[in-house]
């Protein structure tokens, strides 16, 4: 099979055969139809993220087909189409797990990062982190709703019932999270980088009521804001937008160092708070809701042998939505 590795941070991937991977216990070989590219995936090749198992096959957004149930696999049968989110294993039996909150156990490994994940033709995964996807989408088009999806979902609960919602940095979790927040007849601002057009005409067009810099103050103040950008001195001008009572969600696994800041933009019982990983239920709720909305999702396929031009154009904000990678025979 052919697949694309990191063999060390802050290279570009390079293209390998062999083998396909052998299901263990629990496990299932999927072959992989398509699988998005995350900003997780750029700070796992930059060496953000620092413990990676290595050399690794990034991609968690992964949708694929069963093509091997290994002992033990009696949830799915071969020929059957699921998605692969980043949460690739937790432990089962720590305080977090038991209470629901696997998605903070010390001892979870993750898809793409200590796990090879999707950017290849064939991936293994453990079933019980493996789900069913609805019928309404394709397969490149199932993709970012594994990440963008599941993460910006929880991230959007975790900013509570906020009339007014800020989405800073329009990717693709925003794109999906702006039409949930819509639809449930919240009122959406988006900031963009300064001067990114497209990205704000894209917002606006997606049922956003205000569009603009995320430099630029919006036309009132806002109840929550969700910073999807890994972008520290973002935190201090979202506080300054929210109103009395606001919070304001870092939904990222990465930031940029955030600049001090006066202790009144905090006063008035803001909040701030971070938003890690994903639990099962996370994926249960989202995969449900999303063809209700209907969340419709934008992509942009690449070959799989492109994944270095698709990291690049995230990086550099050229994506309207998400990327998608496609293995070679499956139609891009
Ligand atoms: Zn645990
Ligand atoms: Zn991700």
């Amino acid at each position: 099979m052919h697949a694309m590795i990191l063999e060390k941070p802050r290279s570009a991937l390079i293209e390998v055969q062999r083998p396909p991977p052998q299901p263990g216990p629990e496990q299932v070989l999927i072959k992989v139809a398509a699988c998005g590219v995350c900003r997780t995936d750029l700070h796992v090749v930059d060496g953000d993220l620092t413990e990676p198992k290595l050399p690794i096959v990034p991609g968690h957004e992964i949708v694929g087909r069963v093509a091997v149930c290994g002992e033990g696999v009696e949830r799915f049968h071969e020929g059957q189409r699921v998605g692969i989110p980043w949460l690739g294993w937790s432990c089962g039996i720590c305080k977090y797990c038991r209470t629901g909150r696997e998605n903070l156990c010390a001892k979870a490994r993750y898809t793409g990062y200590q796990i090879d994940g999707g950017y290849a033709d064939y991936t293994v995964a453990d079933h019980r982190y493996c789900f069913p996807l609805p019928d309404d989408y394709t397969d490149a088009e199932a993709a970012p709703l594994l990440c963008a999806g599941l993460i910006g979902h929880r991230s959007y609960r975790m900013a509570g019932d906020a009339e007014r919602l800020g989405l800073y940095g329009f990717g693709a979790a925003a794109h999906i999270i702006a039409q949930v927040a819509v639809h449930e007849g919240r009122r959406v601002f988006a900031f963009t980088r300064p001067g990114d057009r497209d990205a704000q005409d894209f917002a606006l067009e997606l049922g956003a009521e205000w569009a603009g810099s995320s430099e630029a103050s919006p036309p009132e103040e806002m109840d929550a804001a969700i910073i999807f950008a890994p972008v520290g001195s973002l935190l201090p001008t979202a506080l300054r937008a929210v109103a009395r009572g606001g919070t304001v969600v870092c939904a990222g696994i990465h930031m940029s160092d955030i600049p001090s800041f006066p202790y009144r933009i905090l006063w008035e019982e803001r909040s701030v708070r971070s938003v890690a990983n994903l639990t099962r239920r996370d994926a249960e709720e989202f995969l449900a809701l999303a063809p209700k909305v209907p969340v419709n999702t934008h992509v942009q396929r690449y070959q799989l042998h492109r994944a270095n031009e698709a990291l690049e154009a995230l990086r550099h904000g050229r994506l309207r939505g998400a990327a998608v990678l496609i293995p070679q025979g499956q139609g891009v």
